[in-house]
């Protein structure tokens, strides 16, 4: 049963999560120049999904703030999602199926593993090869501007169902 659970096993989770709330209100403070009202509402939500260490889709925020301003706009929560996963602050956690989910995230450099049978899932560490993809690229004349990689099995509960 053990780790299997969508947590990242840090010590003291409150100072991360309150750390995290502060960087999100300052990402949103430094790109406030164009609306406030939607950036406060998403800013909120994450930090509640960050505490409670939850994982969402774009759907779900959406559903989540069209109940408290029906005004937003999805294009602007598609920009300011884009905005928080490009600073870091969120991960998108890709699934073997091609969707995705994200979630607040405190540690930078991780991978997620993914359950293709209940959609649990658990950050893991790698050393990733980083020359040998750059490598490649140059054997092939590209010049190499990212790579993805979905680790996804069976987790320990349904491998045992
Ligand atoms: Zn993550
Ligand atoms: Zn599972």
């Amino acid at each position: 049963m053990l780790g299997t659970k969508p947590v990242t096993l840090h010590e003291d989770q409150n100072r991360d999560a309150e750390m995290l709330a502060h960087n999100i209100r300052t990402v949103f403070q430094q790109a406030r120049k164009r609306s406030t009202c939607p950036q406060k509402l998403i800013a909120e939500l994450l930090v509640a999904q960050a505490l409670e260490q939850k994982d969402f889709s774009i759907d779900d925020l959406w559903h989540q703030l069209r109940q408290q301003d029906a005004r937003l706009g999805r294009s602007t929560l598609y920009r300011l999602i884009e905005i928080l996963v490009h600073e870091g602050l969120l991960d998108r956690i890709d699934f073997a199926d091609g969707t995705h989910r994200y979630h607040v995230c405190a540690n930078k450099s991780h991978q997620h593993l993914t359950c293709v049978h209940c959609r649990r899932f658990v950050e893991v560490s790698l050393t990733l090869p980083v020359e040998q993809f750059v490598n490649a690229g140059v054997q092939a004349d590209f010049a190499l501007e990212g790579f993805t990689l979905t680790l996804f099995g069976r987790c320990s509960d349904c491998r045992s169902q």
